[in-house]
């Protein structure tokens, strides 16, 4: 029932946003990898794991998947949330400027340079997954179980969200090219048709000896992958009929207008395994920073964490954003309707 709900409420957003022609920002409404993908990434992660880390998460795989969309909930409930989930890195430079040569890998100097306000503004992905790995050491380093947890299902989300081409653009949703929607049709639309069909068995979490430099190297190959993202979007929308680009789908009461099965198999198959490929990406990444943390920890035994719960105060935290998430997500769909 839980699943099915959660789908439904997957579906009705991507559908909304087609329907509508319109996502006034993929920055604070979309939910990145759609909750199915950020959900089987994290959970997949677990199975990356060397056998002293694995014990412990795996006795924890529940939660590390249920809590892997929380940074998207809270998206509604915590100021500064949103740009924490994506850097329009091409906002820096003229398009035949290289950006990762021109925007400074380290927070102090990016700042020095552009201004907190402004990189706040264009996205921090980067620089959070370098904070979120500090703090999971520290964690680890205190055999902390609630921060342990929520740290790496956050952790996840975000390493899911920075494999996406889309999260590095300010043309994010092909809002700036005649490509609206296309922010849901490549990280949504396309898993979910496809993905259960998909290998997730991505071999072992190696060990990440700089997580700053590490997380860039995974916007920039983000980055690199947006223009054929963007460019075989283009050349299928011009050899389909427009007929034939979207069909008609009942979700629930409504009829929703969504990109057909045909083009999203075209795109996926001219795509050539890209969006599989983004997430084995994801996944086995998410396995090497939870597994570099606890080695910058100095390798701390957890057995003694495995029977204890998580604190109650977390457990209401958890609530609290639920149901901000809920009310705020019923607020927005009235406003942007
Ligand atoms: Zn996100």
């Amino acid at each position: 029932m839980r699943k099915l709900f959660i789908l439904s409420l997957l579906l009705a957003f991507f559908s909304f946003t087609v329907d509508k022609g319109i996502n006034n920002s993929a920055h604070t409404c979309a939910s990145s990898w759609g909750f199915y993908g950020h959900k089987r990434i994290n959970r997949m992660a677990v199975f990356t794991l060397p056998p002293e880390l694995f014990s412990f998460y795996k006795s924890n795989i529940e939660f590390i998947t249920e809590h892997a969309v929380d940074p998207d909930k809270r998206r509604y409930a915590a100021e500064g949330e949103a740009p924490r989930h994506y850097i329009d890195i091409d906002h820096y430079v003229n398009e035949d400027e290289d950006p990762f040569t021109v925007v400074p890998e380290k927070w102090d100097e990016a700042v020095r340079k552009y201004s907190q306000d402004t990189l706040e503004a264009y996205g921090i992905v980067p620089w959070h997954i370098e904070v979120m790995t500090n703090r999971l050491t520290k964690a680890f380093r205190n055999k902390d179980l609630d921060n342990i947890l929520r740290l790496s299902a956050d952790i996840g989300h975000y390493i899911g969200d920075a494999h996406v081409p889309l999260h590095t653009t300010e043309n994010y949703n092909g809002q700036l090219t005649g490509q609206l929607g296309i922010h849901g049709f490549w990280e949504s639309r396309i898993p979910e048709l496809i993905a259960e069909d998909w290998d997730y068995f991505v071999g072992q979490a190696s060990y990440i000896e700089a997580p700053l430099n590490r997380a860039w190297e995974i916007i920039k190959q983000s980055h690199y992958a947006l223009d054929s993202v963007l460019a075989f979007e283009k050349e299928l929308t011009t050899a389909f009929d427009t007929d034939k680009k979207y069909s008609f789908e009942n979700r629930g009461a409504v009829i929703m207008k969504v990109y057909s099965i045909e083009f999203t198999k075209a795109y996926n198959a001219k795509l050539n395994g890209m969006v599989e490929r983004r997430m084995q990406q994801s996944i086995q990444s998410v396995g090497s920073f939870w597994y570099s943390a606890w080695i910058k920890a100095g390798k701390p035994d957890l057995e003694d964490l495995l029977s204890k719960p998580i604190s109650k105060k977390l457990d209401e935290e958890f609530s609290r954003v639920n149901a901000a998430h809920n009310a705020r997500k019923i607020k927005g769909r009235i406003h942007n309707e």
